[in-house]
């Protein structure tokens, strides 16, 4: 591991930047679990800008609501909730609001929770979180949230 990403790493634990950290369960290597997760979105044809995109219009269109659900787009119902204060991104590269965002498919009930900084990370890191992390963005959930 590079020694940026070693850092990272550490900053991950458990009551670093979160309470929970953001391996979960997982007991992968940092470096694994990007590369295999980059290997599922691919299988899915999932691209993380896209992504990153559609996340960031759920969430600022979430927020309109002020804590209560919201229709977007139709298809989509969003929740926002909003805390005080900044969490970190474990690459130290920027800080983010404590804003969690819940959306839920209509038609099939699926549902996937993420934070501003997931989207950061998904972005500029390709990390979505260890197996077992509440923010966890599951490749196949979220093919089945937005397909
Ligand atoms: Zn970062």
């Amino acid at each position: 591991m590079t020694p940026e990403l070693k850092k990272a790493r550490e900053n991950m634990d458990p009551g670093i930047i979160t309470a929970e950290g953001f391996l979960g369960s997982d007991s992968r290597s940092l470096s694994t679990i990007i590369d295999e997760d980059a290997q599922l979105l691919r299988n899915f044809e999932l691209e993380p800008a896209d992504l990153a995109e559609r996340f960031r219009h759920f969430m600022e269109e979430g927020r309109k609501g002020l804590g209560e659900p919201v229709t977007v787009d139709s298809d989509w119902l969003v929740k926002t909730d909003e805390a005080r204060g900044h969490l970190a991104c474990p690459w130290e590269d920027g800080i983010f609001r404590k804003i969690n965002v819940t959306v839920e498919r209509k038609d099939n009930g699926e549902k996937i929770f993420f934070t501003d900084l997931s989207i950061h990370l998904l972005e500029a890191h390709g990390f979505l979180e260890g197996h077992g992390s509440s923010f966890r963005l599951e490749p196949e959930l979220i093919n089945k949230l937005l397909k």
